[in-house]
């Protein structure tokens, strides 16, 4: 059951990666709780993140990659992980190939909660949040009993300021240029499968785990 779970910004990866680990009882492996987790711990690679985190510079591959490594050594991923945020490019994709090996894993699949653009957008930009107490609703979808104000506890709704479809539009494109070689590297691998994440979130989870157990 080792998993790479794919999906653009806002599909739901993590509602999902969450689901997955209560249905098969394996770790979720973000990138950016490996990067906080190796820096917390004072590794060699920690320190090296972290000194190009602090100078605003990309962290380089070979410091990712020997991350990644290390997280995907320990002893909990050997009954599978939920890898979600790396790879991101063929290179890393590569790079996770010669890792597992190592290892003596492989991947199981590759799964990607596929939701188009445009319905990214339209569910970006109704979102709105609670002050108080972070309940989500969507003014479409999931609108709030009267308008601009929290069913659980009366408090203002707002709007996140990077939920406009400008924003979203930037950060879709560059999740789409980046992901699409990725995406034929894997099918050429014949690794990927795709989920229709325009569903309902149980379902969602559903089509996943029917993918897992099929
Ligand atoms: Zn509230």
């Amino acid at each position: 059951m080792h998993i790479l779970l794919m999906g653009p910004p806002g599909a739901g990866k993590g509602t999902q990666a969450a689901e997955l680990v209560k249905e098969f009882g394996v770790p979720h492996i973000s990138t950016g709780d490996m990067f906080r987790a190796a820096v917390k711990e004072g590794t060699e690679l920690g320190k090296q993140a972290k000194a190009c985190m602090d100078a605003g510079k990309l962290v380089p591959d070979e410091v990712t990659i020997g991350i990644v490594r290390e997280r995907l050594a320990k002893d909990d991923c050997k009954k599978g992980f939920i890898l979600d945020g790396f790879p991101r490019t063929v290179e890393q994709a590569d790079a996770l190939k010669g890792i597992l090996e190592d290892l003596g894993l492989s991947l199981t699949r590759v799964l990607n909660i596929n939701v188009p653009a445009a319905d990214l957008i339209e569910r970006a930009v109704g979102r709105r949040i609670c002050k108080k107490c972070g309940a989500t609703y969507h003014v479409k979808f999931n609108p709030s009993k009267t308008e601009g104000t929290c069913d659980e506890c009366g408090s203002e709704l707002f709007q996140r300021a990077d939920d406009t479809e400008e924003t979203m539009k930037s950060r879709l494109s560059v999740y789409e240029d980046s992901t699409r070689p990725l995406i034929e590297y894997y099918q050429k691998a014949g690794l990927y499968t795709e989920v229709d994440g325009r569903q309902a979130i149980d379902k969602v989870t559903s089509d996943l785990v029917a993918v897992l157990k099929g």
